[in-house]
């Protein structure tokens, strides 16, 4: 069951036309499957209900609260990667015991917030990050639950700027550390040894790499029993990928097998951390053509959404597929689909054979629910996009269109700068 279809020569989101929204609501515009989103979060959940576990939504996928608050509706916990996340998380309503925060570079700050917060556990990234957590817990009059993130020196055989857990990477402790770290772990006064993590990378689409991760920290877990150190928590990341293109990933249900029967009975309770999985192809780019160009060597479509907006081709040359919002017959050519932005790095598709569109037509760019809105920037000075929620056959601005007003109003002109003649010499 889709829910981004033709109906017709239209496309709907569940019952909305695309191109009502588009014309309501203004475009470039991020528009998300409420439904779509529900069936991705409970499939992924319901594949390990025989086994105890917990589904931490990794909010950087796409961290609009209106969508946090549904997963958190549906059970759902968290996984952060800073301070603003877990404002988010918290605003959304996510209780403390089902956030889990990762990443390398935890400030004081951010630290003392989730200590204050309480919640679940902090995914320690290096032995200074464990040091600094000590010492603000103690501070606090807290103990602070961690996982020590391993880094399995796997390939996950994606691109290299999403794979993380390669020993050249920044992310984890490697391998050879860990069980040190735990040593260390261990004497702290302030620390509470809950967990074991990793997190290899994004969009796999082979499972082995992921059982071959679980393989590796189970000899860890094993050493650890045998030191007395207990592993309550096994959280195995996120990373799941998503058909954007030809590729084929393994269904969330092969994946919990495969993860289900290499587990055997060790009695921990599992954590997830899937991001794209659940929201990728839950939302979509809607666009409109403002141009069509023909260069010397190339045709151009330039649209009104850009880098900016979708930054994954330009980043990742990564794919997603484009197509009218209106179909009808047409030609198809092989071009460019381009923004406004004065960089030759911006581009939703290059060297692409699209039914050629017409001046002010809707484009949808598919797949753009995951790493779309969340990476996002004022690049040219544009504001960014609206973010529209479908349900059946109603939908809801769940983020407005910024304004001009909003693009500056952080800035201030300081008073030398305020009188009428030059300000320099
Ligand atoms: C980005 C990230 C995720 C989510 O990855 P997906 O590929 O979107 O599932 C999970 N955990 C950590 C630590 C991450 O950095």
């Amino acid at each position: 069951m889709h829910y981004f279809q033709y109906r017709g020569d239209e496309l709907y989101c569940e019952d909305v036309p695309v191109r009502t929204i588009a014309e309501d609501v203004g475009t470039p515009c991020y528009v998300y499957s409420c439904a779509t989103l529900c069936r991705h979060f409970t499939v992924f959940d319901e594949a390990f209900k025989q086994v105890p576990h917990l589904t931490c939504y990794s909010v950087k996928a796409n961290s609009n609260v209106a969508i946090l608050k549904l997963f958190g509706s549906m059970g759902a916990g968290v996984d952060i990667v800073s301070g603003g996340e877990l404002y988010r998380a918290r605003l959304a309503g996510i209780p403390p015991e089902r956030i889990v925060y990762s990443g390398v570079g935890k400030t004081v700050g951010e630290i003392d917030y989730a200590l204050a917060e309480d919640i679940l556990m902090f995914n320690i990234e290096s032995i200074q990050e464990l040091e600094t957590i000590d010492r603000r817990a103690s501070e606090a009059g807290k103990k602070a639950r961690i996982a020590l993130r391993v880094n399995p020196d796997i390939d996950p055989k994606t691109h290299p700027y999403i794979s993380t857990g390669m020993k050249k990477s920044k992310f984890g402790i490697s391998m050879d550390n860990a069980i040190k770290t735990y040593e260390k772990a261990k004497n702290l006064q302030n620390i509470e040894i809950t967990g074991i993590d990793c997190h290899i990378g994004s969009q796999l689409t082979e499972l082995t790499p992921f059982v071959d991760a679980l393989k590796r920290l189970r000899v860890i877990i094993s050493r650890l029993a045998d030191m007395g150190i207990e592993i309550r928590y096994l959280d195995l990341g996120g990373g799941l990928g998503i058909p954007y293109d030809q590729e084929s990933p393994p269904h969330p249900h092969d994946y919990a097998e495969a993860v289900i029967r290499e587990l055997d009975d060790l009695p921990c309770t599992l954590i997830f951390e899937p991001g794209r999985v659940i929201v990728g192809n839950a939302g979509i780019l809607a666009t409109r053509v403002l141009y069509i160009k023909h260069g010397p060597s190339k045709d151009f479509v330039i649209t009104d959404a850009a880098m900016n907006d979708l930054v994954r081709p330009s980043l990742y040359g990564s794919y997603h597929y484009i197509q009218p919002v209106a179909k009808k017959a047409r030609e198809t050519k092989v071009v460019d689909v381009v923004g406004p932005i004065c960089e030759s790095g911006d581009f939703l598709a290059r060297d692409r054979g699209l039914p050629m569109p017409a001046r002010n037509e809707y484009l949808a760019v598919m797949s753009a629910g995951a790493y779309g809105f969340s990476m996002s920037s004022n690049y040219n000075s544009r504001p960014r996009a609206a973010e529209v929620l479908v349900q059946g056959d109603r939908y809801f601005v769940i983020r407005r269109r910024e304004t001009h007003e909003d693009l500056v109003k952080l800035e201030t002109i300081p008073e030398f700068l305020q009188g009428a003649g030059p300000a320099c010499g």
